[in-house]
């Protein structure tokens, strides 16, 4: 579960096409990187695909289902962002369980939920705290924790790592893709930083302008970069 196909799809803000029309097709599993610089349409894309923002042409099919009309919770992603915002008055446990008690699971259900997820995230001595008394990449990890709670087969993640200073950056990177090895989902994963594509992807989206310029793997775009654009952005300038 987690295949995600675009076709024609573009979006509009007034008479501004800012992203046009796109074709893309994600598979089952793979850490996708879109990567850009600020402006070129790389969160207009995952909201078009978390379905926060409407898309003004084409379709979008997840797991072999068309959802342009399907509201956000029902898509099965799951989105985390740059800025975060946890319930300073609860528990880790408490905050990492929202999206369960807003979906009224069951007590049992919530335990086993948090507590697989607290462990993925090495969390679990942290539960009872409250994020005042956590460091910036524990806080982090909550957010994150908060988005996988449910286990939804698509993760979209808008430049998380954007507010943290460099060690903890390093430290996350490690994290996310330790955590995609362990649950396997899709993640699209948006990013303006180019050392965090080529580390993190299985395969990395290019854009400029709102358009793809390339899709490839990360040695790929590296060994045959389509045009300069992608060469000097990829950081390869031959
Ligand atoms: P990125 O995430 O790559 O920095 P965005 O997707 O945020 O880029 O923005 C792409 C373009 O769309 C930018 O030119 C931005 O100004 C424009 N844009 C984004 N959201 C809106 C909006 N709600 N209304 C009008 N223009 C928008
Ligand atoms: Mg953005």
């Amino acid at each position: 579960m987690g295949h995600l196909i675009l076709s024609g799809v573009s979006k509009s803000f007034g008479s501004a096409e800012v992203i046009k029309p796109t074709d893309l097709e994600i598979v089952d599993g793979e850490f996708t990187v879109f990567v850009g610089p600020s402006g070129c349409g790389k969160s207009t894309m995952l909201r078009m695909i978390a379905g926060l923002e409407e898309i003004t042409s084409g379709t979008i099919e997840i797991d072999g289902k068309v959802v342009n009309n399907l509201a956000p919770v029902k898509r099965g992603i799951s989105m985390v962002f740059q800025s975060y915002a946890l319930y300073p008055h609860m528990s880790v446990y408490e905050n990492i369980a929202f999206p369960l008690r807003v979906a009224r699971e069951k007590q049992p259900e919530v335990d086993r939920l948090v507590n697989r997820a607290a462990e993925v995230l090495k969390l679990t001595d942290r539960l009872k705290h409250r994020p005042g008394e956590l460091s910036g990449g524990q806080r982090q990890r909550v957010a994150i924790g908060r988005a996988i709670v449910r286990e939804p087969s698509v993760f979209l993640f808008d430049e998380p790592l954007s507010n943290l200073d460099a060690a903890l950056r390093a430290e996350m990177r490690v994290e996310l893709s330790r955590l995609h090895s362990k649950l396997g989902n899709t993640m699209i994963y948006v990013t303006h930083d180019q050392i965090e594509a080529m580390t993190m992807a299985d395969k990395i989206v290019v854009l400029r302008d709102g358009r793809i310029e390339q899709v490839g793997s990360p040695l790929e775009l590296y060994h045959k970069p389509n045009n300069r654009f992608v060469a000097g952005f990829i950081g390869n300038p031959n």
